[in-house]
């Protein structure tokens, strides 16, 4: 993993979550243009929109941000790009299309596995 790598998968991280936060802000804005309490009420409504969000945003694209955001610290702790269960590397084919995976294929299968097997 090279340091442009790196600058390229955080653009690219940046990016996801950007379009993210724009499908929920557009629910926001939905919320907000039918909004029309006193501007005092400000926070409060504030407050309220996003106890709003949280419940409209569907959990998958919330995992989703929630992902993205480990990513970003991995990136941080310059541990992004290896398994977080083995330490291998990543390939960057496959941080390509699932920038935010944290698990090598072979862990990932495991992993799979485990969870398909009946308990
Ligand atoms: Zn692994």
């Amino acid at each position: 993993m090279t340091n442009k790598h790196l600058e390229y998968f955080k653009s690219l991280l940046l990016r996801r979550k950007e379009e993210l936060l724009n499908n929920s802000n557009s629910v926001f804005k939905e919320i907000t243009d039918n909004n029309n309490k006193p501007s005092d009420e400000g926070d409060y409504a504030a407050e309220e929109i996003r106890q709003y969000l949280n419940c409209t945003i569907n959990s998958r694209d919330r995992k989703c941000l929630l992902e993205i955001e480990r990513a970003f610290a991995r990136i941080e702790q310059g541990e992004f790009g290896h398994c977080e269960n083995c330490g291998e590397e990543i390939p960057v084919e496959r941080l390509k299309v699932q920038p935010f995976s944290s698990l090598c294929i072979d862990c990932m299968e495991d992993m799979e596995l485990e969870q398909r097997r009946p308990a």
